[in-house]
């Protein structure tokens, strides 16, 4: 698999191998963002929604069994592999069991091409493990849709949403950043044959729009002719 454009985020506190790590994943076409602790890193780790992490153990601050913990735990951030990073003698019988859901694990020192071996595969294996699972997600901003057990979060919360009011957020972000008629919405959403009028859209964009909370201006009013899902959040 190409690592172009496969973002890894590093969570480690020492210089050196912050240097090393990044230096190395560079050279493999992984673009890098690089955090000093773990409370920092888990806030990137929900921005950027890397597709991969590297997490040391030893942080300042929040460990990184915390950090894991917190990212395998919520719904946003539990598909994102995360590779730890073990001093000899830290708790390795915790990360090796992977009681907190690390994909792997390397005790330092390490060698980087190791690193990168292990990336490639356990990249490769989620990446499988989602396609046989059949749960393909749509997220945009602090969005989540989970298409194959029809549930939404927003900012990690689940948001309990009707069967119409799911089938319409998801085809207006589907086609996000394009003004969508309410004949359209009708016909695509709701089908032919229901008995519905272009009023009944704009009930259910209102619902769905109180639903989203703060985000509600993810959903756009094309004045005149319907309705557009944001292209940016
Ligand atoms: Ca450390």
């Amino acid at each position: 698999m190409a690592s172009e454009n496969l973002k890894v985020l590093i969570v480690e506190d020492e210089a050196d191998i912050q240097q090393l790590l990044s230096f190395h994943f560079q050279q493999a076409g992984y673009r890098v963002e690089i955090c000093g602790n773990g409370a920092e890193g888990l806030k990137k780790a929900r921005e950027r929604k890397p597709d991969l992490i590297v997490l040391d153990l030893m942080l300042p601050g929040m460990d990184g069994f915390e950090v894991c913990r917190a990212l395998k735990g919520a719904a946003e951030t539990r598909a994102i592999p995360v590779i730890m990073l073990t001093a000899k003698g830290e708790e390795i019988d915790k990360v090796v069991g992977f009681e907190l859901g690390a994909d792997d694990y390397l005790t330092k020192p390490f060698s980087p091409r190791e690193l990168l071996l292990r990336a490639k595969a356990v990249l490769r294996r989620t990446q499988k493990a989602e396609g046989a699972e059949e749960t393909p997600q749509l997220r945009f901003g602090e969005l989540l849709l989970d298409l194959a057990r029809h549930k939404v979060w927003l900012a990690g919360k689940e948001v309990e949403l009707t069967a119409i009011e799911f089938k319409l957020l998801r085809y207006l972000l589907e086609t996000k950043g394009r003004v969508q008629t309410r004949d359209t919405l009708l016909d695509k959403v709701w089908g032919y044959d229901a008995y519905v009028t272009t009023r009944t859209v704009d009930t259910h964009v209102k619902r769905l729009r109180e639903k989203l909370g703060k985000f509600e201006n993810y959903i756009e009013t094309v004045r005149g002719i319907g309705y557009r899902f944001a292209e940016k959040a």
